[in-house]
């Protein structure tokens, strides 16, 4: 999901919503064809009337390989061709016997039904993330932040789940700026978050949680593996060449502060911790990961 734009994202919402209206549209047409005895669309009657019709051409050419790996899509796509299916059902029936049976015409309204719920969740959860992401890099906004992180809180208090969080903070930003000025400063940041985004895992959540500031959350993750993952993470933005739109290739650092949340912390203790270990990470030298251990931060040591 985090690789479609903001375009892009805009783009497929509205290719949902066309999916929602034209079959709509497409089906009281049916509807008025059998009342009034009207002739058919042939293509309606066709094995591949999925695929041809104004979203099947959009969902099997022109949709998003990002989208396309969404598993509510393979429903959709699954629930779209038997509805098609039922449809043909249902009009050869009518043509050559006058009449459809009636259990069959109830499948196929129903089969529209159920796409029509499929298509509208997924347009909801797509809107959500839209909503809810910074335009500058990509990742989320602190919106519905602290709602995630104590969900998953609660998945570490019934025993289910480990779970990290890590500050991220880029070493040196200010002079950064003052140097190239801020829209290369911007360049910077957005090119850093993709990087993250790119090397994280799917059920891994980058906030950003202020200017030059990240909250990443791991789930399923203890202290230790979420050190040696950070530590890629870091090692990789100190090799990741920002090549900027005047054509400069530009390197920085962060620092990264780790804690692991417990069962009887709360979210903000636990980002104050993850606080802490940032910011001895930055008195040590900065470009390093620190984490939070009962009271001191430790490294990868
Ligand atoms: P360090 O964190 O290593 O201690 O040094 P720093 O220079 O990064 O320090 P600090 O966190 O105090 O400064 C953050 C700077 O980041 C200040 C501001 O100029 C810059 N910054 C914050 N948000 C943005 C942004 O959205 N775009 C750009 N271009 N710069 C930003
Ligand atoms: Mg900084
Ligand atoms: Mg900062």
């Amino acid at each position: 999901m985090f690789r479609i734009s903001q375009d892009e994202f805009r783009a497929i919402i509205q290719q949902l919503d066309m999916a929602i209206r034209s079959h709509e549209e497409w089906f009281s047409a049916l509807n008025r064809q059998m009342l009034c005895r009207l002739p058919f669309d042939q293509r309606d009657l066709h094995g591949n009337a999925h695929r041809e019709c104004l979203f099947g051409q959009w969902l099997y050419r022109h949709s998003h390989p990002a989208l396309r790996e969404h598993p509510a899509f393979g429903s959709i796509e699954k629930e779209h061709q038997s509805m098609h299916r039922l449809a043909a059902r249902v009009l050869l029936a009518a043509r050559e016997a006058g009449s459809a049976r009636p259990e069959d015409y109830d499948r196929f309204s129903n089969a529209l039904q159920r796409l029509r719920l499929e298509v509208q969740t997924l347009k909801r959860e797509l809107e959500t993330t839209y909503y809810n992401r910074d335009s500058l890099t990509g990742t989320f906004t602190r919106v519905g932040m602290l709602t995630y992180l104590r969900e998953q809180l609660e998945l570490v208090r019934r025993g289910s789940q480990r779970l990290t969080v890590a500050m991220i903070d880029l070493d040196h930003f200010k002079p950064i700026n003052d140097t190239h000025g801020h829209v290369v400063g911007d360049q910077i940041l957005a090119s850093v978050a993709r990087f993250l985004l790119d090397n994280i895992r799917p059920y891994d959540r980058l906030y950003r949680y202020g200017g030059e500031e990240f909250l990443l959350s791991l789930s399923h993750t203890g202290a230790a593996e979420a050190l040696a993952m950070v530590e890629r993470l870091r090692s990789g933005i100190e090799r990741h060449a920002i090549v900027t739109d005047s054509n400069d290739r530009l390197h920085v650092t962060a620092s990264f502060g780790l804690v692991e949340v417990m069962a009887g912390s709360s979210i903000e203790e636990a980002v104050h911790c993850a606080d802490q270990a940032l910011y001895q990470a930055k008195l040590l030298g900065r470009n390093q990961a620190r984490l939070w251990t009962a009271g001191h931060a430790r490294g990868a040591e």
